[in-house]
């Protein structure tokens, strides 16, 4: 088991342990439907309940990120570190962003909110795309 999910203090059954594995340094952002789609090859009994519920778990315990860049569906980060997407318009690829922008607001703009963070959205087409 991937050390990250140690401390989870939730039921690990061996469906919820596959979900952990696929999503384990996946960068592709997937959708519930991917990974459902991804698990059940190995688990065929697996509902997608199974697979959202889990999500949502790992979500609520701050294990993955959810994302909403794509319209049409929700995506989940398992690399929780601090970091930006650059999206496709064409196919809603997201990649990710490693770089630590210098970034402030100036006192004025901030209207009372305590700050916790950012998140850069890039928009492009993809190189696949561009073809
Ligand atoms: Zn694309
Ligand atoms: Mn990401």
């Amino acid at each position: 088991m991937p050390e990250k999910y140690r401390n989870l203090h939730i039921k690990l059954t061996p469906q919820r342990l596959a979900i952990l594995s696929y999503l384990n340094g996946n960068r592709t952002h997937p959708s519930a439907e991917d990974i459902y789609k991804a698990v059940q090859k190995q688990y065929p009994t697996m509902s997608f309940a199974t697979v959202y519920n889990t999500l949502e778990a790992l979500k609520e315990k701050g294990n993955i990120r959810e994302l909403k860049l794509d319209s049409a569906k929700k995506r989940y980060d398992p690399d929780n570190t601090p970091h930006h997407h650059l999206i496709c318009v064409k196919c809603n690829e997201i990649v990710d962003i490693h770089w630590a922008f210098e970034l402030s607001l100036p006192d004025k703009t901030v209207q009372g909110f305590e700050l916790i963070g950012n998140h850069i959205e890039f928009y492009g087409i993809c190189r696949k795309c561009k073809k």
